[in-house]
């Protein structure tokens, strides 16, 4: 039987092989998996033309992923950094990549990495228009933004950031209602600026079903975007923030009709207390679609630390329902991240994400943490690396500090808690001042 979208395929019953791959990455019952997907409360992006795609679902009762951004742009218009950048990803095992480049040879990054990535990749097309056309912003016609989209379809991306939900409508409501730091997604000042400029609607809502046949055509999840996401915590949960979701919820159903996968992006910067009411708010309004969080950064004080910051954000926010986190790096709103940045967002995110799989009772998240306990109870070094999150850290960290007796650490030397335990229990005798063991 044939079919065009992995929703498409669950609603008539048939079991993808990327199903299948996911159902057993996931210890969930297939078919369960493929309901999730068809009723869109699971997504599993993968486009047509991913051919060295390793799929992943993200959503209900499924391991929280995380997503790593990086990309050309005008200050660094150089491949091969961040061609590294995408093995380092891979190498640390997030599960996405966003490919935000948005000037120079974005056509030939992108490509190189959809063929090497096994990872799932996303764009924000709008990023890419200027350069695409090499014309101002306000000179690209409604439809040009579709074609933008279409091309990165067919190179093989397997979710693209759309803001459809910015109308005009949300425009006189951000205008009403006066944020302190305005509208801080990349794409969605963009568009707002084109809209302004020309006095039209969203390109993107205006077309949406145009937009809607190019994701069904090759099967590109929709990763509805949050132009009005808060940038500061000042902004959050107010009233823009809250009509865009609106919007968004109606435009998942638009997508839902058509098959098409989608996802509802989220904040942003948002203290700690509204939190878990955003995320059942993004539950409630978007039907159960998956939600992918880009923090939330609790305190905007941190420059330096906004892995940090987010890793707190990303933790509650999923064990509190979402199911995808963007990373945050150290270097957030102060550069473009380097290698060593990004190393530490991704394990930030990851331990983020892990953390809430524990709470959420996700399959075997636990079980890690059983092992490291186990083998840090007995002393065995070898083991407790092996269950690190970033083993090169814990390594170099021992290797540098190494205790006189090699079971213990230079923490509590002799005074080991987990050695002396030990000892006692098995009926030996234990010293502190003697030299012998
Ligand atoms: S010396 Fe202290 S910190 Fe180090 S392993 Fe033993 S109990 Fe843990």
């Amino acid at each position: 039987m044939n079919y065009t979208t992995q929703m498409d395929a669950a609603r008539k019953g048939i079991i993808t092989k990327e199903m299948e791959i996911v159902s057993k990455k996931e210890k969930i019952d297939v078919y369960l998996l493929r309901d999730l997907v068809g009723s869109g409360k699971v997504v599993i992006p993968a486009n047509k033309n991913h051919k060295s795609l390793n799929p992943e679902g993200i959503g209900k009762g499924l391991r929280t992923k995380i997503n790593v951004n990086l990309g050309i742009s005008k200050d660094c218009p150089n491949i091969e950094p961040e061609i590294e950048k995408v093995k380092k990803a891979i190498e640390l095992k997030a599960e996405a990549i966003m490919d935000l480049s948005s000037f120079g040879k974005t056509e030939e990054f992108r490509k190189k990495v959809v063929e090497i990535s096994p990872a799932m990749i996303g764009t924000v097309p709008m990023y890419d228009a200027v350069g695409f056309y090499d014309k101002e912003l306000k000179d690209i016609k409604a439809e040009e933004f579709l074609d933008v989209v279409e091309k990165h379809a067919k190179d093989g991306v397997d979710f693209v950031t759309i803001h459809a939900g910015l109308t005009r409508k949300t425009c006189e409501t951000f205008k009403k209602n006066k944020r302190l730091t305005n509208i801080v997604s990349r794409g969605g000042s963009l568009l707002f600026a084109w809209m302004e400029l020309n006095n039209k609607e969203n390109p993107f809502y205006e077309y949406y079903d145009k937009l809607l046949d190019i994701c069904e055509e090759y099967d590109v999840t929709l990763s509805l975007g949050d132009a009005c996401r808060p940038g500061s915590i000042n902004d959050s949960t107010d009233a823009s923030q809250i009509e865009e979701l609106i919007i968004l919820g109606e435009l998942t159903k638009r997508a839902w009709e058509r098959n098409v996968q989608v996802m509802i992006e989220g904040p942003g910067h948002m203290p700690i207390n509204e939190i878990q009411a955003n995320m059942l708010l993004e539950k409630k309004l978007c039907h159960g679609a998956p939600f992918y969080v880009l923090g939330p950064i609790v305190t905007d004080i941190a420059p330096g630390y906004d892995h940090i910051t987010s890793a707190i954000g990303g933790a509650i926010a999923a064990s509190s329902g979402a199911d995808f986190l963007c990373y945050v790096t150290p270097a957030e709103h102060l550069r473009l991240p380097t290698l060593d940045d990004m190393k530490e967002g991704i394990i930030a995110s990851k331990i983020a994400a892990h953390a809430a799989d524990i709470a959420k009772g996700v399959k075997g998240a636990r079980d890690w943490d059983y092992k490291m306990s186990k083998a840090r109870q007995e002393l065995d070094w070898e083991k407790m690396f092996d269950f690190c999150i970033d083993e090169e850290k814990a390594r170099r960290y021992r290797d540098e500090s190494m205790p006189e007796h090699s079971d213990s650490c230079t923490m509590c030397g002799k005074m080991c808690s987990m050695r002396n335990m030990n000892k006692i229990l098995e009926g030996k005798d234990i010293n502190i001042l003697r030299e012998d063991n």
